[in-house]
């Protein structure tokens, strides 16, 4: 069956370059109406523009679409409160939110300064988190919404150079986790994109020819399987260069050690037998890890 988006109010921020904009256009062309937000900043972080996701929304209007530019920076509750409020005024409902927007500041740890650390936090991790909180009433009282994080396998995998990047990366699947919990009984689902793409972001990393391969319109048709009617609930894909694959933590089984055996030197000497893959699982909660402890305590009990 067609995915189809039509009648569909989507918010897709840093969507004035890269993967946001080919996200926005796949999205408007597919039906939605789409609020393009941009800070128009360098990949740093600095200065700002409107001209790119102005750009954006003069393609999506010329192939028939519907869309406006919001510039709120979304380290900035406030100005996403606005971007909001003027979405709601427009057109009543926000049902899609694509969390995107996204800088670098790369240094090895070594050499990071806390403000770097802290200003990538700010744009990755709060930056998120502002824009799910200016939507969530909304989601819960619709009954209905779609939101997606934008991760990296820098976060889940980690990448030298990018620790500020990583922490951020891997606070939004935290966030991810519980959002689903309490967004669950309102059909709030959310999910979450690993991209690999060539864009400004990378593009001192890799060759023209590679940057090609992994062209941002081969991550968007994964993206778009994230936020439909009938998206997953609580996936990582991981998408690139037209690999699609899903990504989870996973535990292991593990031991039983009873009071008198809990030594460091036994869990050592168990080692093995603790890191044993053969029944890991992705846990649904953290309180599935309690259970399955409790449970592995009260069997050793029973059997004492
Ligand atoms: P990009 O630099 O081309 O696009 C990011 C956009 O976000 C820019 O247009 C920028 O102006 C905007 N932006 C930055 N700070 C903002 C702010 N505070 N408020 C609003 N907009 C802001 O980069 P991209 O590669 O398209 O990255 C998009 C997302 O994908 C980012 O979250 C990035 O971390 C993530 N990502 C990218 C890759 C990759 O290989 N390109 C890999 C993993 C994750």
């Amino acid at each position: 069956m067609t995915i189809s988006f039509e009648g569909k109010i989507a918010i897709v921020t840093g969507a004035g370059n890269g993967l946001g904009k080919s996200h926005a256009l796949a999205l408007a062309k597919r039906g939605a109406k789409v609020v393009v937000n941009d800070l128009g900043g360098a990949r740093d972080g600095s200065g700002q523009s409107s001209a790119a996701s102005e750009e954006v929304v003069n393609e999506i209007v010329a192939a028939g679409g519907d869309a406006f530019s919001h510039g709120a920076n979304v380290a900035d509750f406030e100005q996403v409160q606005d971007m909001v409020k003027q979405t709601m005024e427009k057109w009543g409902r926000v049902d899609i939110l694509i969390n995107n927007a996204g800088i670098l500041r790369d240094k090895s740890f070594a050499k990071m300064s806390l403000d770097d650390f802290k200003l990538v936090m700010d744009v990755h991790l709060m930056g998120s988190v502002n824009c799910t909180k200016a939507v969530w009433d909304i989601m819960r009282e619709q009954n209905y919404g779609r939101i997606v994080m934008t991760t990296s396998s820098s976060g889940m995998y980690g990448n030298f150079g990018q620790s500020n990047y990583g922490a951020a990366k891997m606070a939004v699947l935290g966030l991810m986790n519980t959002l689903v919990l309490e967004g669950a009984k309102n059909d709030i689902r959310i999910n979450a994109l690993a991209p690999t793409a060539g864009t400004r972001m990378t593009e001192d990393l890799m060759p023209e020819n590679i940057a090609e391969m992994l062209a941002p319109e081969y991550v968007t048709p994964g993206l778009l399987t994230l936020c439909d009617d009938e998206a997953p609930n609580r996936t990582i894909l991981s998408a690139g260069a037209g690999g699609y694959a899903t990504a989870s933590i996973f535990e292991t089984d593990g031991i039983f050690l009873t009071p008198d055996q809990q030594t460091p030197e036994a869990i050592r000497a168990n080692w093995s037998d603790a890191t044993k893959q053969d029944k890991q699982q992705a846990l649904a909660s953290g309180v599935k890890q309690s259970e399955k402890f409790l449970a592995k305590a009260m069997a050793a009990m029973k059997g004492a």
